[in-house]
């Protein structure tokens, strides 16, 4: 996959601005129908809230407390889903929760069991009620005073940013074209105010460049309003953000396979710890913040509450200092159509918007669903636009990478390659060099980085270690101890000389300070 921009200024059928879930996920559809297709991301694959989840494949247990039952229904199969299409990516978790009241046990069974049947035939397996002692078994470290009983239940978690360049490689494969790093700057529009392209601006060589299409999808997540305020300058505000907060612990604070989820916290909200890379991940929150940015800073009160609320439930109590590494990410909530009136969520169920100018917006809905958000678009551009109408390819569409699921060794730290292992292996093999680790404390390899240049379209050393490797995501501090080493293997991989490596050391470095809490 080698960079031209030259090779993207013919006329497509669909372009797709964003390249998280939602864009991904829509431009997979267009091209897996046999519409010639490409997609620009501003900055990385997965570089806003797409690779800032709590990494969860799951129907929204909340949403069924709220009477929800399509959009957990719906959710529940797309599980099933991914967990075919994707299966070297998402697992089958199971989430034990503790009841610290005499009722709890009967209640959430109840509720869950429900949750299992409305999964049908891709249910994951049976809600079970748990007494004290099996529950302490499942969870060692949760606080066994007052406990009464335990509930566990199956869903599924992945790999979020993992799932988005296997989604752009996948795109790749079925005709269409990605690129990363390629900001769109403006819409292009004709005489009777139809949108019928776009400009670009290449963030690495600054060119300019436009691009004709006869669909444009406006798939920005928080950033939709920039969008729309392009197609319509008197727009105004369409979403606003909320921030959610994830907090990285070491493993040894919930030493289980088992995830602890705490459906009532004393803000309302569910908190999740959830095991992840040999890590234990655990949010969220939930604050409205005033203006979408690419790295959203964790507020004070957001730690203090994750932290206060982990103390209450685990034995070992996490401080500031066992946090390995801290990440935001934005929802988009719908913004109130007047000033001082109060915010709706929009990102329960997606959106699909089309304005008069015949721009296709997609907002809202959840990693989970962007399959069928993305059919959900492709169906209303298809009509709008009075395209050919062909069927929806991507229901069992394998997703680059997957491999039955019970061939996924999670023994090695490489199963997130899937398919692909053999050849990062080959890698290794064929060069000493490429065996060497990147850091002692982690398995991974210099191969891998080789691998993110060579296969997965990373650009600089926040791609690797962000979102090719999760370093950046599971342990800030070492993956600042590596970021030299990293560039090293990349300058040579790019082309890219001594001033570059020691930019990336720099820029990588201040940003990931903003992962650790001082
Ligand atoms: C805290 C939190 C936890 C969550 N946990 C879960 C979970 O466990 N499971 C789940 O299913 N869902 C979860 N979600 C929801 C899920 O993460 C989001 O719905 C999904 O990632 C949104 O994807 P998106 O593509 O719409 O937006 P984004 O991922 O933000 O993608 C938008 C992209 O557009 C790009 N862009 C912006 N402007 C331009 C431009 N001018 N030109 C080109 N590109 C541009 C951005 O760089 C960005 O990459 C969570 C959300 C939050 C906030």
């Amino acid at each position: 996959m080698k960079r031209d921009v030259t090779q993207y200024t013919e006329k497509w059928d669909f372009v797709v601005i964003g390249g998280g879930a939602s864009g991904l996920g829509t431009a997979l559809d267009a091209t897996s129908r046999g519409f010639k297709t490409l997609l620009l991301e501003s900055h990385d694959f997965a570089k806003g809230t797409s690779s800032r989840s709590t990494k969860l494949v799951h129907g929204g247990v909340r949403y069924l407390g709220q009477g929800d039952v399509f959009l957990v229904r719906e959710a529940l199969r797309e599980r099933g889903l991914l967990a075919q299409n994707a299966a070297h990516l998402c697992k089958n978790q199971d989430f034990v929760i503790p009841n610290y009241e005499w009722w709890g046990g009967y209640y959430y069974k109840f509720g869950l069991t429900l949750y299992d049947m409305l999964s049908g035939k891709l249910s994951l397996g049976k809600t079970k009620l748990l007494n004290k002692e099996e529950t302490l078994k499942c969870l060692p470290t949760s606080r066994a005073e007052d406990l009464h009983s335990g509930v566990v239940y199956k869903d599924g978690q992945f790999d979020d940013s993992r799932l988005a360049v296997n989604l752009a490689q996948t795109i790749e494969e079925q005709g269409g074209s990605v690129l990363n790093y390629a900001k769109v700057i403006g819409l292009l529009k004709d005489e009777n105010n139809k949108v019928i392209g776009v400009k670009v601006e290449d963030q690495i060589t600054k060119e300019t460049f436009e691009v004709k299409a006869k669909v444009v999808v406006n798939a920005t997540g928080v950033f939709t309003n920039d969008i729309l305020n392009m197609n319509n300058p008197k727009h105004g505000k369409f979403v606003v953000p909320s921030q959610g907060i994830h907090l990285v612990l070491d493993k040894s604070f919930l030493p289980s396979d088992s995830a602890l989820m705490i459906p009532k916290t004393s803000d309302g909200r569910v908190l999740f710890a959830v095991p992840w890379h040999d890590k234990v991940v655990v949010g969220t929150t939930d604050v409205l913040v005033e203006e979408p940015e690419f790295e959203p800073a964790p507020l004070q009160q957001e730690v203090d509450f994750i932290l206060q609320t982990a103390c209450n439930y685990l034995t070992k109590k996490p401080t500031r200092k066992d946090v390995l590494s801290v990440f935001a990410g934005l929802r988009p909530l719908a913004a109130p159509k007047e000033e001082g009136k109060s915010t709706k969520e929009v990102s329960r169920s997606h959106k699909v918007i089309v304005s008069e100018t015949g721009l296709i917006t997609i907002t809202g809905g959840k990693w989970t669903t962007y399959r069928q958000m993305a059919e959900d678009t492709v169906d209303k551009a298809i009509k709008k636009h009075q395209l050919e109408a062909k069927p929806c390819k991507t229901h069992h569409l394998s997703i680059h990478g997957n491999i039955p699921a019970e061939q996924v060794d999670r023994n090695s730290h490489l199963y997130i390659y899937g398919a692909d292992i053999p050849k990062i292996t080959a890698l290794q093999n064929e060069n000493p060099k490429y065996a060497e680790k990147l850091h002692p404390n982690y398995e991974y390899t210099v191969a891998e980085v080789v691998w993110a240049c060579r296969e997965e379209m990373a650009l600089n050393v926040e791609d690797v270690l962000a979102r090719r490797v999760r370093l950046l995501f599971l342990d800030a501090r070492a993956a600042i101890e590596c970021t030299e080493k990293v560039a090293q293997v990349m300058a040579e991989e790019l082309q890219k000389d001594a001033n570059w490596i020691a930019e990336q050391v720099e820029v990588f470095t201040k940003l990931a300070k903003g992962y650790i809490l001082e």
